[in-house]
């Protein structure tokens, strides 16, 4: 119990400033509708039966955790055919960001915090992460129909700017980067600037040009991929990410690691979905169909989307975007809403989608 007149430490300022991250919440239940839960870009399958052996299977809980993860960057270095010196994990994608940014974007010791220029809108956690950092966030918007402003985001790019994050496929509004732009811009940028390539979307990508991250690492020595578990391989709740970057890059990440940020039970679950690549691949396939259902249903009732290269599709609602959200939730779903701006809806169940598709029918009718 607090005395009524107790002073208590105070925080860093900046964490009295950072935006709130709005994780997607389940939805309200309704007499009877099954809810179903499209806010957050979750995988809507179960694991693969090999990935849920896997984590049956392990037993040591009480030891910690091979921080290098090695059997999972095995994996991945002959999966990718990378060497493994070039992958650093972390706890989610997210986790994996944090220890880039750790490295090489804060406040310097001359007091200048160090820029990070990226796209806006685009994935929410970015300027919570390059605050709490010490940096300082430099937003450049998104085109009208929500791809990134490439010339623009040059054009941002200043004396202090260490790291530049391209987020392809955009979350939320969905358009990939084509290889040839992509490294249009990265001629552009100086060779002193980290560029981040955020690809948790890149299993759903169908575009054949699309900007491959460890197609540009190996050709350009700033760039770093960031890649997840969370979406295709639908991982989420065990939080595995990974970056892959020249080894002069992943020394100074696993200075900064967040340390045994990947459990053992984790590593392994991940090690088990590489190894069944197909199978997750299958899955995946199966979503892509369903984006394009819904996209075609959408087009056909009237809808001007944006390309939508992820698992969600993207509603430019400006001042509506949270009556859409409201009005879903009434019917068991829950959408992902930017106040003026939009909503996000995720591919999940059929039967969810087909909830949405109806809704976004019977609201452009009206
Ligand atoms: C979901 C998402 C991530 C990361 O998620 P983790 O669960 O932390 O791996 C990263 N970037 C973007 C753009 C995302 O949408």
């Amino acid at each position: 119990m607090s005395e009524p007149h107790a002073v208590f430490p105070e925080p860093r300022p900046v964490v009295g400033r950072l935006p709130k991250y709005a994780a997607g919440k389940p939805p309200a239940p309704v007499p009877g509708l099954t809810p179903y839960k499209l806010s957050s870009n979750e995988n809507p399958l179960e694991p693969l039966p090999q990935v849920l052996q896997a984590v049956r299977e392990f037993e040591d809980i009480n030891r910690y955790p091979d921080p290098l993860s090695s059997r999972l960057r095995a994996a991945l270095a002959e999966q990718l055919d990378v060497s493994a010196e070039d992958i650093v994990t972390g706890g989610g994608s997210l986790g994996a960001l944090i220890q880039v940014l750790s490295a090489y974007a804060g406040t310097n010791d001359d007091g200048v915090p160090d820029e990070v220029v990226y796209p806006w809108r685009s994935f929410e956690a970015y300027p919570i992460v390059v605050d709490q950092a010490g940096a300082r966030s430099v937003q450049v918007p998104l085109t009208f129909d929500g791809r990134h402003d490439l010339e623009a985001m040059a054009a941002a790019v200043s004396q202090n700017t260490s790291i530049v994050i391209l987020c392809t496929p955009n979350n939320p509004t969905g358009p990939v980067l084509r290889t040839a732009e992509v490294e249009a811009f990265i001629q552009k940028v100086p060779q002193d600037v980290l560029i981040v390539i955020d690809e948790a979307y890149l299993e759903f990508v169908r575009v054949e040009d699309a900007v491959d991250g460890i197609a540009m690492y190996r050709k350009y020595p700033n760039v770093l991929a960031l890649r997840t578990f969370s979406k295709a391989h639908g991982l989420a709740n065990l939080r595995v990410g990974y970056t892959v970057a020249r080894p002069e890059i992943t020394q100074h990440l696993r200075a900064t690691a967040v340390p045994f940020a990947v459990s053992t039970v984790a590593e392994l679950a991940a090690v088990a979905s590489v190894q069944h690549q197909a199978d997750v691949e299958i899955r995946v396939k199966d979503l892509v169909a369903e984006r394009e259902r819904i996209v075609a249903a959408l087009t056909e009732q009237g809808w001007t989307l944006p390309e939508s290269q992820g698992n969600f599709v993207w509603l430019a609602l400006g001042e509506r975007a949270g009556e859409f959200a409201a009005a879903a939730e009434a019917r068991a779903i829950t959408v992902r809403a930017f106040a003026g701006e939009g909503v996000r809806v995720s591919v999940g169940e059929t039967e969810g989608n087909d909830r949405f598709i109806e809704l976004a029918g019977e609201w452009i009718r009206s």
